[in-house]
């Protein structure tokens, strides 16, 4: 397992992923895309799960201020993707980022008073800079879906790199592995233990909301997900349930990837992960992978 490379200020040329808090807790992450001769520097987070103060404190933390926040990109609008401080906090001296919500969650933004700060609605993709790509594929996830995202990154040199984000996924399809195909670091949830999950105490409707095909992935699924989506660099597991998971459990199921793995906590950010030009590895079509693989053909097949 790795922890990324430093945990304080990022200091090296390459963009780098932090992610500051992951769970049913609250998720945010943070990626900075250092400037160049080109391209100014670009601070942008992936949801918004924790309150203002606390993302302002981790952040200060990595040599981060409130305003230097370009964007935030939102998957979905779940309270632990955006916290409930969030509207009050964006205004002019603080908080100043622009906020991008796709356009199924608008309707939920203008009733979490979301829509009095600068807003962009995005569908299947969007630019925040002109060397920064976001292409979004919609999954499954409760009423109104997720959007998961495969950002590129161009560089100076005019070679690319890619990160892939993904959580809250009600199931695995092949447009999302298509989407994600050969990304340089994959960030993926790996929620849940089956076992564990049937185990517990919760309630029958929960264990069926999380398990049901519009709730979360579980390891072996995120591990099937991630063994065809093939990152060439760093894999970073998100989201992992407290009560029905654990940090090894989660690495157990994803000991076959052939790239470093980080798994984020609720409670402690991990290190920067650098996003690099990661070695070119073909996708599992063409690649046999060791070890037993998850099996869910329905789930592969189907998109929702
Ligand atoms: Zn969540």
């Amino acid at each position: 397992m790795s922890t990324g490379e430093g945990l304080g200020i990022h200091e090296s040329d390459a963009p780098a992923l932090c992610v500051l808090a992951s769970g049913s807790s609250g998720n945010c992450a943070v990626l900075v895309v250092p400037k160049t001769e080109k391209f100014a520097r670009r601070v942008i987070l992936l949801d918004a799960g924790l309150s203002p103060a606390r993302t302002g404190k981790l952040l200060h933390a990595r040599g981060i201020r409130p305003d230097e926040v370009d964007e935030i990109v939102f998957t979905h609008l779940d309270s632990d993707h955006c916290h409930s401080g969030w509207p009050r906090a964006i205004r002019p001296g603080s908080w100043r980022a622009t906020l991008r919500i796709h356009r199924m969650h608008m309707s939920r933004a203008e009733r979490m008073g979301l829509l009095y700060t600068r807003c962009e609605p995005f569908d299947e993709g969007f630019c925040p800079a002109p060397n920064i790509d976001f292409g979004v594929e919609m999954l499954a996830h409760d009423d109104l879906g997720v959007a998961t995202f495969r950002i590129r990154i161009d560089l100076e040199d005019s070679t690319s790199v890619t990160l892939g984000y993904a959580t809250d996924l009600g199931r695995v399809t092949a447009g999302l592995i298509e989407h994600m195909g050969s990304v340089d670091v994959l960030a993926i949830e790996s929620n849940y233990c089956p076992d564990m999950q049937l185990a517990s105490s919760r309630p029958a409707f929960l264990k069926k909301r999380i398990m049901g095909g519009a709730g979360h992935l579980s390891n072996d699924e995120s591990a099937y997900a991630a063994a065809r989506m093939a990152p060439g660099e760093h894999l970073v597991l998100l989201h992992l349930s407290r009560e029905c998971n654990s940090p090894e459990t989660a690495l157990h199921a994803h000991r076959h990837h052939g790239c470093a793995v980080t798994v984020s906590t609720q409670h402690e950010p991990t290190g920067w992960v650098c996003i690099r030009a990661g070695e070119s590895r073909p996708t599992i079509r063409t690649r046999q992978v060791q070890g037993r693989l998850f099996q869910r053909p329905e789930a592969t097949s189907t998109d929702p």
